[in-house]
């Protein structure tokens, strides 16, 4: 044994990231408590790198700070630092750099980063460094790498409910032997009703803030006092005890209707039968399989019907592996494709609220309040506008990585760049997600108060959605034409008489020309 080996008796650093707040994260299940030292820190870069939500910077900081007093009280040695430590250096690899020379180490383990940028920066640095670095497989994950190339592998076309049947028998979820319960795999056609009048709407548990989080609020505004959105209240849990109740909590109460008013928008109404458990599951604080179990077992006990529990299992076993998938096998340069070549800048009213657009008002003032929006707002309402006004998609994908408490790389970048953007030229989706006022009429109540009027196509009044629709496709005709799921939009456009082709065009670009 040379020197250095005594000195380091074999300890290994453990860096555990912000988003890997579980006591099941691999790169701890390895390690040895009498042995090891955990590192965990705020650091500016991870902080910085898009103007994160002020909400999803405390949560992720406070949901740090009380990981890391659980690790200590279970005998861990954890080594935390603080945003507004003097000595912090502002980065990862300077903070490995920093606890290394106060203790020597024979390595550094950590789980698989979610982002490409940031396994990218640690590779990077343990070719430079003197000590072996161990990336070990995010075990959170029920699809590896290698599984999902697997399947994809020499199809060619890679659609998510094929990925997701797989998913079902390899999880067994919902499953009846070899058959899916209910005999189908997918009960949508039940789902999507829009939302009637009397419904009673549940609410996500308000886990009041401790000493720790309000601690932790005082600093988030006194350095990202500059960030999009409100800060106070803040009611997000920040413990796996607080996320679990959380659980149950949607289980009981709003899983029931998940599925009927999955798609439903309701003004002033935020959550509607949504989980809002997204950001606890990407951050670690639940494991997406118990979640999964935890809907599974209401089906089984009589609590929810199938439609809902296959619904929102379908979410995670379905959507959330496979955009994973598509991440992973498509980086680096998915975050930059621009299949439909749009390059307006993203409007200031993405920031500000400030639209007569009661839909779009309402999405993103309740982004700015909550630092959440259901699927629907960000696929049909944000989503849908950027792209019908052909807004640069990387700017899209900024904007959302910025502002939503679940954003991660790894999972926003396919939803945005590929489900909803359609940048990605159709790997993800099969068409674009475009679509006219109507749709959003049919699912919601925004129209009733807003300035412009749903039912009318053009002019002044006419809900900007309802021109766009046509200008984009007749703008991407080039690109689009050929796709056999807009062959009947292409055929109505083209039956319509000259002028009144124009009218819609002429419309497009005045509202065009006001962004
Ligand atoms: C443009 C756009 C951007 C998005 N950005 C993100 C993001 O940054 N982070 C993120 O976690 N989700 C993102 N989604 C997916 C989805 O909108 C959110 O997961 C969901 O709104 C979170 O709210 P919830 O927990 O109430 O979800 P629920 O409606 O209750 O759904 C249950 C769970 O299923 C999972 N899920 C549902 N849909 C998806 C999906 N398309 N992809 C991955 N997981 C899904 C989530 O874990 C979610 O918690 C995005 C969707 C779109 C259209
Ligand atoms: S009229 Fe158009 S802009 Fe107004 S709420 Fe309805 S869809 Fe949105």
């Amino acid at each position: 044994m040379t020197s250095s080996d005594e000195q380091t008796g074999e300890r290994s650093l453990i860096l555990i990231l912000g988003d890997q707040l579980s006591r099941n994260i691999a790169a701890l299940k390895r390690a040895d408590p009498d042995r090891d030292i955990v590192l965990m820190a705020e650091v500016a870069e991870e902080a910085g790198y898009v103007q994160h939500h002020k909400k999803k910077i405390a949560f992720l900081f406070s949901a740090m700070r009380h990981f890391a007093t659980e690790l200590k009280e279970d005998g861990w040695q954890v080594h935390y630092v603080r945003l507004d430590d003097p000595d912090n250096s502002g980065s990862l690899t300077g903070e490995i750099d920093r606890l290394r020379a106060a203790h020597p180490v024979a390595r550094v383990v950590v789980t698989e980063p979610g982002e490409y940028r940031l396994k990218s920066a640690l590779q990077d640095w343990a070719e430079a460094s003197d000590v072996p670095l161990e990336m070990l497989q995010d075990s959170r994950f029920l699809c590896s790498h290698e599984r999902f190339g697997e399947w994809a592998e020499g199809r060619k076309q890679l659609r998510m409910e094929y990925f997701y049947r797989e998913m079902r028998r390899e999880t067994g979820l919902l499953m009846d032997g070899d058959e899916p319960e209910g005999g189908k795999w997918n009960f949508d056609h039940e789902n999507r009703k829009p939302a009637e009048d009397g419904l009673t709407l549940p609410e996500p548990p308000q886990t009041s803030p401790d000493e720790i989080t309000e601690e932790v609020l005082d600093l988030v505004e006194s350095q990202f006092g500059d960030h999009f959105g409100t800060l106070r209240p803040f009611w997000f849990a920040v413990t796996r005890e607080d996320a679990l109740a959380s659980l149950e909590r949607f289980a009981a109460e709003a899983l029931p209707h998940f599925g009927d008013y999955q798609d439903a928008m309701l003004e002033g109404e935020r959550f509607l039968y949504h989980s809002v458990l997204s950001h606890y599951i990407n951050a670690g604080l639940l494991e997406p399989l118990e979640v999964c179990r935890r809907v599974e077992r209401a089906y089984y006990e009589g609590d929810a019907p199938l439609n809902a529990a296959e619904g929102f299992i379908r979410q995670i076993i379905g959507w959330r592996e496979y955009v994973r998938g598509i991440y992973w096998r498509n980086m680096p340069g998915y975050t930059e494709q621009n299949f439909l070549e749009a390059t307006r800048p993203l409007p200031g009213f993405y920031w500000t609220a400030d639209t007569d657009m009661a839909c779009v008002a309402a999405a993103v003032s309740q982004t700015r309040d909550e630092a959440y929006a259901h699927h629907i707002q960000r696929l049909m309402v944000t989503g849908n506008f950027a792209m019908l006004a052909g807004i640069d998609p990387h700017q899209v994908h900024e904007w959302y990585l910025a502002v939503y408490a679940d954003a991660y790389e790894w999972v926003e970048a396919p939803n945005v760049i590929g489900m909803s953007q359609y940048a990605d030229g159709g790997l993800l989706g099969s068409k674009p997600y475009a679509a006219s006022g109507n749709y959003i009429n049919k699912m919601s109540d925004h129209c009733a108060g807003c300035r412009y009027s749903v039912t009318k196509k053009t002019g002044e009044d006419a809900c900007p959605f309802n021109p766009l629709y046509w200008d984009f496709l007749v703008r991407n005709r080039d690109k689009l034409r050929n796709n056999p799921r807009l062959k009947r939009a292409y055929s109505t456009w083209d039956r319509m008489p000259e002028p009144r082709q124009e009218e819609y065009l002429d419309s497009a670009r005045k509202v065009l020309d006001q962004l």
